[in-house]
């Protein structure tokens, strides 16, 4: 599987706001204004989920190898995943944002 379909250009169902792929080369699985994702993946990038439910961003956990990660829960099933921040890019993630999720 190449690595391209998974880095593809998306919508944001929460702010509408339309989302590039990252530069750096990892992949982009969610909004960098509202933090909001989608329940797509089985695994990361796989798209292999049927769910298709709002992950919202519902706090920061900080991971020693990974550095700090959002916490995503689907509105829908109530699944949660981890997510890197993206930093370093031309559409780096809202950091507001996350320091309000630390805070909570
Ligand atoms: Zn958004
Ligand atoms: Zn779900």
């Amino acid at each position: 599987m190449s690595k391209k379909s998974e880095n593809s250009a998306f919508i944001c169902i929460n702010c509408k706001k339309e989302v590039v792929p990252l530069s750096n080369g990892s992949c982009r699985n969610h909004c960098p204004d509202c933090l909001h994702s989608l329940h797509v993946d089985d695994k990361t990038g796989d798209r292999q989920n049927s769910c298709h439910g709002i992950m919202k961003p519902i706090g920061i956990e900080f991971n020693t190898k990974k550095g700090y990660q959002i916490v995503h829960r689907c509105m829908k099933c109530g699944f949660i995943r981890l997510n890197k921040i993206a930093q370093d890019t031309d559409m780096p993630d809202n950091f507001d944002l996350i320091l309000k999720l630390m805070r909570k």
